[in-house]
C-alpha cells in the first residue's frame, strides 16, 4: 500500500475525535504531500533544523508538532511556528519557552512528556520529578500544558497497555486537581506498533510514522 492508502486506512480505523498526527521525520516533501492530499493536516518533526527546513517549504496550513527531543538554544526557533510541543520535560526547558515566547508576546502549548518506562536512552521526566514541574508551570504567564505524552518501552501487548494504563491513571488524577496554567486535554501516545492498544487505553493523540510511510531509513533529505 502507499501513503494515500495507509492514511486512508488509518483515519477508517480510529475514531472520529482522535488526532492522527503524521510523524514525517527523515521523510521528503513528495512524500509528505502524498499524506496532505489524503488529508493529514498534522505533522510531526524531531529535530529543529528538519522542521524549520519544511515549515518554510511546505503548506501553510499545517499544525506541526515537535515530537523529539529539544535543547534549550533551540526553543527560539520554534516561537510562532509550532502548534504544539510534546517534548517538554524539565524545568530549564520549560523556563526557556517561557522566556523565548515571552520576548514574542506569545502563548506556548506544550505537554508533559514523561518516561513512564525509566530507560535511560529515552528522553522525558521520570515520575518523582513531576510535582516540582507543576509548581512551576503554575508561576509561568505564556506556558499552557496541555496534557501528557509519553513513548513507552518496546514490549508485548501485556507490558504496553501496563505502561499506558500508568500514564493514563497519572493523566486521570491529573484532571481532577485545580492547576494555574494546566489541563488535562490531551493524552498523545501510540504509534504504528502500538497505536491500537494505546486508544484501547484513552489515548486521543496517536503519532505515527512507519505505519504511513513505510519503513524509515535515515538516508533521505528533503
Ligand atoms: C518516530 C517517532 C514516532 C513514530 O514512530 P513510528 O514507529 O514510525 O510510528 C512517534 N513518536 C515519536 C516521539 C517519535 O520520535
Amino acid at each position: 500500500m502507499g501513503i494515500y492508502e495507509n492514511v486512508l486506512k488509518l483515519k477508517n480505523d480510529i475514531p472520529e475525535e482522535v488526532t492522527l498526527i503524521a510523524v514525517s521525520k527523515t521523510r521528503s516533501l513528495d512524500e509528505m504531500e502524498e499524506a496532505y492530499k489524503a488529508g493529514v493536516r498534522d505533522f510531526g518533526e524531531n529535530k529543529v533544523q528538519e522542521f524549520k527546513d519544511k515549515v518554510r517549504e511546505f503548506h501553510q496550513e499545517i499544525r506541526w508538532h515537535f515530537i523529539g527531543h529539544l535543547q534549550s538554544n533551540k526553543v527560539k526557533y520554534l516561537v510562532d511556528k509550532v502548534y504544539l510541543i510534546h517534548s517538554m520535560d524539565r524545568v530549564s526547558l520549560l523556563h526557556e519557552i517561557e522566556k523565548q515566547y515571552k520576548l514574542k508576546g506569545k502563548i506556548c502549548n506544550v505537554l508533559i512528556e514523561i518516561n513512564i518506562g525509566r530507560e535511560e536512552s529515552k528522553t522525558g521526566l521520570l515520575i518523582e520529578d513531576l510535582e516540582e514541574l507543576l509548581l512551576e508551570v503554575e508561576r509561568c504567564e505564556k506556558v499552557k500544558v496541555m496534557g501528557l505524552m509519553t513513548v513507552i518501552p518496546k514490549g508485548d501487548e501485556e507490558s504496553c497497555r501496563g505502561y499506558f494504563r500508568e500514564i493514563k491513571n497519572i493523566f486521570d488524577s491529573l484532571k481532577v486537581r485545580k492547576f494555574n496554567n494546566i489541563s488535562m486535554d490531551i493524552l498523545s501516545m501510540g504509534m504504528t506498533n502500538d497505536y491500537k492498544i494505546a486508544l484501547e487505553e484513552g489515548s486521543n493523540i496517536i503519532r505515527i510514522g512507519e505505519g504511513i510511510f513505510g519503513k524509515r531509513t535515515y538516508k533521505k533529505q528533503i
